[in-house]
């Protein structure tokens, strides 16, 4: 892959999409350990650049048509790579255009209003791109692995009956679809990582004075729900992977390949809203025109 155009950015996402209504078992499914053949590390660091250089392009026009904004939704299990990904594939945007929204255990506030009510505050305006780095998908991930978070969530007997997380992935689908129609695109990222990979990179987090921090004793607790979490996800991809805001599974155990593919989604949908700069009209352009003829005319400072 020399290049990365509109049709080698498809083709290298065409087998990370989840079709709609497919039915995902994801260890089976998708391997985190893919990477495509054909490249290797150091095509990847060219073509990321050069992602990144079309997601600025893109960001650009999408800022001056000011009609469409992009949500991105990332999700991964611990150490699976968010935050580098965001660091990495939006390096070269102008920050102004993007927003970033970690979201955390929520608060008594949040705990307070309907679950998507937090997310809500914090999709991204027209003219922007805004990413979530966990998202409204931890109401039926978390919150199903450990039912406690339920609780929490203090909701009334009818609404955490057997049915609850089909009706979620229901009301999220609804609620992405509105968006949708109203001129928000949503595309969703999986960072799937093997369970060999999380246990090298905790080692390397333990390891590293610079990273300790990121390191927590309920990450260890956390990985023992591992096939829980497995059972989660897929049950998620096979529910809320839609037209209009489709799941992508990107292999994660090579960062490199994992960025790439991250920034050609994000490309992908870009390219598909193709905004664009807004026409000058006639009489704008005679005013631009009038304003170059005065400007030309004043006498430069001496
Ligand atoms: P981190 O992303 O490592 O900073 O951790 C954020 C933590 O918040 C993770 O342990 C998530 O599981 C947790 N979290 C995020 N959203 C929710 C939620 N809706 N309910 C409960 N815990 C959540
Ligand atoms: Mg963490």
């Amino acid at each position: 892959m020399a290049e990365l155009g509109a049709s080698e950015i498809a083709e290298l996402i065409a087998p990370l999409r989840v079709p709609a209504g497919s039915k995902v078992r994801l260890p089976h499914d998708f391997d985190p350990g893919y990477h495509a053949g054909f490249l290797n590390k150091s095509d990847g660091k060219r073509l990321l650049k050069r992602g990144v250089e079309l997601l600025a392009e893109y960001q650009s026009r999408l800022a001056a048509q000011d009609t469409y904004g992009l949500l991105v939704v990332l999700q991964a299990l611990d150490a699976g790579g968010k935050d580098g990904t965001i660091k990495h594939v939006m390096s070269g945007v102008n920050p102004q255009g993007v927003t970033v929204h970690s979201f955390k255990v929520p608060s008594a506030t949040e705990l307070s209003h309907d679950y998507l009510w937090r997310y809500a505050q914090s999709t991204p305006s027209r003219g922007q791109i805004g990413i979530f780095n966990r998202s409204h998908y931890e109401e039926v991930l978390v919150v199903r692995v450990h039912p406690e978070n339920l609780d929490r969530q203090r909701l009334p007997s009818s609404a955490k009956d057997d049915g609850v997380w089909r009706r979620r992935y229901r009301e999220i689908n609804d609620w992405e679809r509105y968006l949708s129609d109203n001129g928000f695109r949503i595309v969703k990222i999986l960072l799937n990582i093997s369970k060999e990979e999380q246990r090298q990179r905790f080692l390397k987090r333990l390891d590293r004075p610079d990273k300790n921090w990121k390191f927590s004793s309920a990450d260890v607790t956390e990985r023992g729900y591992w096939d829980d979490y497995q059972r989660a996800f897929s049950e998620m991809l096979s529910h809320t992977s839609t037209s209009w805001a489709p799941w992508y599974v990107v292999p994660a155990d090579h960062k490199w390949f994992a960025r790439i593919c991250a920034s050609a989604v994000i490309a992908n949908a870009l390219i598909e809203l193709d905004p664009r700069y807004p026409e000058v009209s006639k009489s704008a352009r005679r005013e631009l025109a009038e304003a170059r003829k005065a400007l030309e005319a004043e006498a430069p400072d001496s």
